[in-house]
């Protein structure tokens, strides 16, 4: 017999190789949701991976407690609890609309947030009997996971409020609200290396309660415009968090987790800056260094408004038409006519295109998402920055429940809340058809001068209705 095997098989080594194959699925996962082909896949790897992580997990967690009566009290409650989550997880997402997505997903992220608090008090608790110097350390993972957890707590339940529109989207504007932020910072720091040497209680509800008036301080700060990066940033942070709360529990894949989560929400929101022209530290430090902004109250003239009957025969001798969506193409659910409007086109031999800027829709990707589920081609579907040179050559363009993403003011007004913010150029096409139901603002509160243009007219309506309508007229 050979002893040179380099150890026993334990449920720890069984465990940890799961987990690195779990990491690798979700590695693959975010490559293949990079790509719109890939997208299938990437979710299919990811479940995949979720799968193998939480059966080891269990696993792992039963063979540590042994045959003993806390076993099976601890099985019951995990079967209980898998159970419960699970089918409310289920529930919410077979019922969900699109629209409502968003702010399904802040909520998700402020059970994050809760959850990396509780485990983070839990370290405190029941900490470990430990060396002195490991001992600094594991206070240091239970301060700083419980003030990732609790900001990212708050700062999600305000993103909740501001999708759903349950609290207004302006920013507020407390006066030195700048000093603020940067002063829970300090006094964080501050609190972290007294907690270190002295762990006392007092401390950590301090903390606690300071992270947890930041969270909500800082979100509420942020202005609608700006909201995409919110989202995307309190992914970031709900990363973070879970990364924290597996340092604790000493847990590598939901440290690895945390740490994908986290730096594909950091680099997402930096994308999204980068795509809304926005400082991404002024955005993550709350808006930080940003003035309010002045109450619009121009006078723009009159605008004009348009039957589905004419549109269609605006249509009918147009050589080239480009559709731009926006979030009112996702309240209406005009996907499927929208994508029968193209196909018949098409088929009339008018160029058909659309438009997609990076912050249409309520999510990343919200337009692409919506497009495909009703079988556009991918490509004919091209990014802002592939159309907007061939804007001023198209015929029509039509505007389907779009507001601040072609709103000119972002180019021409430097006043404007979202100045300096590319935008489709949709103003220089030959004609505009702008489907919405009222005059109404978009997201970021800021009148549309683009509604009162020579060449702009108003189809006014639901925009599915509308859409059908006019392939009634064809
Ligand atoms: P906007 O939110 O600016 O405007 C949507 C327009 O759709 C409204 O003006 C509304 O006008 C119209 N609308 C609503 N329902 C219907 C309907 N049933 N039929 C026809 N029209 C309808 O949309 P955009 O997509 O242009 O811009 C997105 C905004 O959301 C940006 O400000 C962005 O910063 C923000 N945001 C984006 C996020 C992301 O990740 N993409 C996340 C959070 C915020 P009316 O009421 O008159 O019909």
């Amino acid at each position: 017999m050979s002893d040179t095997v380099s150890g026993p098989l334990t449920a720890e080594s069984i465990a940890g190789a799961a987990y690195i194959i779990a990491a690798l699925l979700f590695i693959l996962s975010l490559a293949g949701l990079s790509r719109h082909e890939k997208a299938r896949t990437g979710v299919i790897y990811g479940i995949s991976g979720m799968a193998i992580a939480f059966t080891a997990t269990i696993w792992l967690t039963l063979q540590g407690a042994g045959a003993t009566g806390a076993a099976l009290t601890g099985l019951v409650l995990l079967v209980i609890a898998v159970l419960v989550g699970g089918a409310i997880g289920l529930w919410r997402a077979r019922v969900v609309e699109m629209t409502g997505m968003p702010e399904l997903i802040a909520l998700l992220h402020s059970f994050v947030g809760l959850t990396a608090v509780l485990v983070g008090w839990n370290g405190h608790l029941q900490a470990p009997a430990l060396a002195e110097d490991l001992m600094a350390v594991h206070h240091a993972e239970v301060f700083i996971g419980v003030f990732i957890g609790a900001v990212t707590l708050t700062g999600s339940i305000v993103a909740f409020l501001k999708l759903s529109a349950r609290m207004k989207s302006s920013p507020l504007m407390l006066p030195g609200k700048n000093a603020v932020n940067l002063g829970a910072l300090a006094a964080f720091a501050a609190l972290t290396a007294w907690y270190v040497n002295d762990s006392q209680l007092w401390l950590l509800v301090v903390v606690t309660l300071l992270a947890l008036g930041l969270g909500w301080h800082l979100v509420a700060s942020i202005g609608g415009g700006d909201m995409p990066v919110v989202v995307s940033m309190l992914n970031s942070y709900s990363g973070w968090a879970a990364a924290a709360a597996g340092f604790l529990l000493n847990n590598d894949l939901l440290i690895i987790t945390g740490a994908l989560v986290g730096s594909s929400g950091a680099y997402l929101s930096y994308i999204m800056c980068k795509a809304m022209n926005r400082s991404f530290i002024s955005v993550i430090a709350g808006g930080f260094g940003i003035a309010a902004p002045a109450e619009g109250d121009a006078d723009y003239g009159e605008h004009r408004e348009i039957t589905a009957q004419a549109t269609a025969e605006l249509l009918s001798n147009a050589s080239s038409v480009v559709i731009t969506p926006g979030y009112g193409m996702a309240v209406a659910q005009a996907q499927y006519p929208v994508a029968e409007l193209a196909h018949k086109l098409k088929e009339r031999g008018v160029e058909v295109r659309f438009g997609i800027h990076p912050v249409a829709g309520r999510l990343p990707g919200h337009m692409n998402v919506l497009l495909a589920e009703a079988k556009v081609p991918y490509d004919i579907v091209l990014e802002m920055d592939e159309i907007n040179e061939d804007l001023g050559g198209t015929s029509v363009v039509l505007v389907i429940g779009a507001n601040d993403t072609v709103n000119p003011a972002a180019a021409e007004d430097p006043g404007s809340p979202i100045a300096g913010m590319p935008v489709l150029r949709v103003w220089e096409a030959e004609n505009v058809i702008v489907f919405k139901r009222s005059m109404a603002a978009g997201y970021a509160g800021v009148q549309n001068p683009l509604f009162f243009r020579e060449n702009s007219q108003m189809l006014f309506g639901d925009a599915k209705q509308q859409v059908e309508d006019i392939l009634r007229a064809f």
